[in-house]
């Protein structure tokens, strides 16, 4: 009877020692867990948050300005443009810009526009195939109005080819009559040059 109660001591300790073993077992993998993941964490935000936060004002603001630049009239920071002026190439609110025969001008330019008469000294063909043919063109226009405040204008006729069933386009460029002779010599040089 003495060695029975014994006995069942014994595996009342046992099974309260197993409980607290499972016990501090938990407690040991709760504690483990609870410290080695705000570890993890704070490793892990160091790396991912700080350099981010450091290259994205820079990066933003050189993505930002741009399109500021693009997407608002010159004249109203806060306005959207609607399009740009053939002559000057900036862009402009519905306010600032003048629509004349589906052409587009700045207030300024469509009186420079207004005020003199135009010649079209350009008709180059480019097609689907050549459609780097015309862009002397472009960049000629746009270096006489940079370097040298020349006003001239580019219109592109399109045709659309039904046999061959592509579209060519017709680059005109027009400038004012009293520079005609001299810069369709320019227009050459620069073409030779291209
Ligand atoms: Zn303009
Ligand atoms: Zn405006």
């Amino acid at each position: 009877m003495n060695q029975f109660l014994q006995n069942y001591l014994i595996a009342i300790v046992v099974f309260l020692l197993m409980l607290i073993f499972l016990l501090m077992g938990a407690m040991i993998f709760i504690l483990f867990k609870l410290l080695n993941k705000p570890k993890n964490e704070v490793v892990a935000e160091i790396p991912t948050e700080k350099p981010v936060l450091k290259v994205s004002p820079e990066k933003l603001k050189l993505v930002e300005e741009p399109i500021v630049e693009k997407y608002y009239c010159i004249h109203h920071k806060e306005a959207p443009s609607v399009g740009s002026c053939l002559i000057c190439e900036e862009v402009f609110c519905v306010d600032c810009l003048v629509d004349h025969e589906s052409m587009h001008f700045c207030k300024e330019h469509f009186r420079t526009y207004a005020n003199f008469k135009w010649k079209q000294i350009t008709d180059t063909r480019t097609t689907p195939d050549t459609p780097e043919d015309g862009l002397y063109i472009y960049n000629f226009k746009r270096d006489l109005w940079l370097n040298k405040t020349i006003p001239s204008f580019v219109m592109t006729h399109y045709k659309i080819n039904i046999e061959n069933d592509y579209i060519e386009s017709f680059i005109q460029l027009n400038v004012r009559e009293d520079d005609v002779d001299k810069l369709i010599l320019e227009l050459e040089k620069y073409k030779a040059l291209d």
